[in-house]
């Protein structure tokens, strides 16, 4: 293949106790996941079918990494989120094989651009530059299904500098893992390296520079994210 230009390296995830790294497809986002999330957005939980929006494959970033401040925003927001990994490929798949289609599961946080994402909402429009600009998508080694089963329950925690900002529990998810996934993949086919962030609870609020954001979920370990200057 002769290439007009270079093509952008893969984006990849960490493995927890590996050296080997998950190339990342896509990153699906589920919105209200959690009620109390729902209620602090100003909307009501039910089980309206749920929404997704995307971010794009390289909007990752490591565990420990420092970010800066993103540009075009005055509330930069953390969302505490459990990282689910699909490791082979599905569409249409019934609720109960969906757990076949599981690689690994991780601590990740949706950063935000508060401000930008309630604008377009208001008006409309997309939520993509609220949600997927650079370096959004904070994610942690990702711990294989094969050490960690499948983790439907367990708290799930965000503090930014040693304070507790959320503090939930999976169990608390409105549409689980396994409907999510299901859900999904009857709208596009689920492949390898496809990545669903699954929901904040609630308590999101803002970072600012200086601030140090860690993420704990219950047997999955911990996600520190460092907010460095605007560049
Ligand atoms: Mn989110």
């Amino acid at each position: 293949m002769n290439y007009v230009f270079d093509p952008a390296p893969v984006s990849t995830v960490a493995v927890h106790g590996s050296d080997e790294r998950i190339p990342v497809r896509r990153i699906f986002c589920i919105g209200r996941n959690y009620a109390a999330h729902a209620r602090e957005m100003g909307k009501d939980p039910d089980r309206d079918p749920p929404f997704f929006f995307l971010k794009p494959a390289d909007a990752v970033v490591d565990d420990g990494a420092t970010i800066p401040y993103p540009p075009q925003t005055e509330n930069f927001h953390f969302e505490a989120e459990l990282v689910v990994v699909i490791g082979k490929d599905g569409k249409n798949i019934p609720e109960d094989k969906t757990l076949d289609h599981v690689w690994g599961y991780g601590v990740g946080n949706d950063l935000t651009r508060r401000d930008l994402q309630l604008k377009a909402r208001e008006q409309g429009r997309p939520w993509d530059l609220g949600k997927g600009f650079d370096r959004s998508a904070p994610i942690a080694p990702i711990h294989p299904v094969s050490k960690v089963g499948h983790p439907d329950k367990g708290a799930i925690k965000l503090t930014v500098n040693g304070e507790v900002k959320q503090e939930a529990d999976l169990a608390d998810l409105i549409w689980s893992v396994p409907e999510m996934i299901s859900i999904l993949s009857h709208s596009m086919e689920l492949k390898a390296g496809d990545v669903i962030m699954t929901g904040t609870p609630a308590g999101v609020g803002p970072l600012v520079e200086g601030d140090t954001c860690v993420v704990s979920i219950e047997g999955l370990g911990d996600l520190t994210t460092h907010i460095g200057p605007k560049e």
